[in-house]
């Protein structure tokens, strides 16, 4: 039995036919688990589809009334990249509930994994690159409508830039820090007591990824490390670092939202990262310590993951699973109160 649920439901697929992104990639993933004894079935729990009224308060009600209605135009459609059809919707909706219950779940247990959402793309106002609602954004606004958390972080580890993430929370007030670069800004402390939960300053983003490719128009992020083509493991876990260090000493947030995306991976057809398995675990392994050690609640979603090989992208996310397990059965007595 795992420390941690897993979030699931068999209704996670989403019916888009023959595509790249293969949405048969959840259910394989809860597959190989069991067949693994990496988990058991009790590990599972199953998510409520999340509401209209909560998907408001990230997206406009326009944009979600386009949604429920089936009022798309050909090119909002078209930009999605991914058929619209109402099962389509209900499965955002529910891979939604499910990043709502991963995060009600985290700060219940210190950690909690959704296998399924990571829709990073998604702005309030549209959808685009396969994602059509911004399933963890709506669960922070979620958590800080219920009172549970005023101040969220997001780290992005998928290879595309989490634009819709970076553009829901944008704030003004943040000077942007674009890494790698020798002249990076210092960025100003935005952590606080005082700090109020309906500006965009309470929610800090990162977001590390190759610079050249989709999205081509990248809203900044509180840190962004745009990363040069063909980057390995061992540049990759060093940004990584640098930019979990230097987030967690400018802003304290009460939790992480953490995109476990697979596409970083050598052999992603939509990645130019040169990422091994094994490096990509150690990028999990990394982001759940720097969590437990500072006592930081952590919810995962998965994101994208298009490798030449379905397997090797259930085998990345399945790690995901396995490094959480490793960091957080370790004796709870050495965690720093
Ligand atoms: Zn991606």
């Amino acid at each position: 039995m795992l420390p941690f649920k897993l979030v699931y439901s068999e209704k996670y697929f989403l019916p888009i036919g023959e595509h790249v992104f293969r949405a048969d990639k959840f259910r394989l993933i809860r597959e190989r688990l069991l067949q693994q004894h990496a988990a058991d079935e009790s590990d599972f729990i199953v998510p409520d589809l999340a509401s209209e009224s909560d998907v408001t308060l990230v997206h406009s009600p326009h944009y979600v009334n386009k949604l429920m209605e089936g009022g798309l135009s050909a090119r909002e459609e078209l930009q999605m990249e991914i058929p619209y059809s109402p099962q389509v919707v209900d499965a955002f909706m529910l891979h939604t509930g499910g990043s709502i219950l991963a995060a009600e779940r985290a700060l219940e247990d210190g950690v909690c994994m959704n296998i399924g959402g990571g829709f990073h793309h998604a702005f309030p106002d549209h959808g685009e690159g396969f994602c059509m609602i911004n399933d963890f954004a709506v669960a922070i606004r979620v958590m800080q409508k219920r009172g549970k958390i005023r101040r969220a972080m997001t780290v992005d580890c998928d290879v595309h830039q989490g634009n819709g993430t970076a553009f829901i929370f944008g704030n003004s007030a943040l000077k942007p820090n674009v890494l790698p670069s020798s002249s990076a800004p210092t960025l100003a402390s935005v952590s606080g007591p005082g700090t109020s939960r309906a500006n965009g300053a309470d929610v800090f983003t990162i977001s590390l990824h190759q610079e050249h490719n989709y999205p081509f128009v990248k809203p900044a992020s509180s840190i962004d490390v745009n990363l040069p083509d063909g980057c390995g493991d061992t540049e990759y876990l060093a940004w990584l670092d640098n930019a979990l260090s230097s987030g967690l000493r400018q802003f304290d947030p009460e939790l992480i939202c953490y995109v476990a995306g697979a596409d970083p991976f050598s052999e992603d057809q939509l990645g130019g990262l040169n990422l091994t398995i094994e490096g990509l675990k150690q990028r999990d392994e990394l982001v759940f310590r720097a969590a437990r050690t500072r006592n930081i609640p952590v919810m995962t979603t998965y994101a994208g993951g298009y490798a030449n090989h379905v397997e090797d992208t259930v085998t990345i996310h399945c790690n995901t699973v396995l490094a959480a397990a490793e960091v957080y059965r370790t004796a709870t007595s050495d965690r720093p109160r």
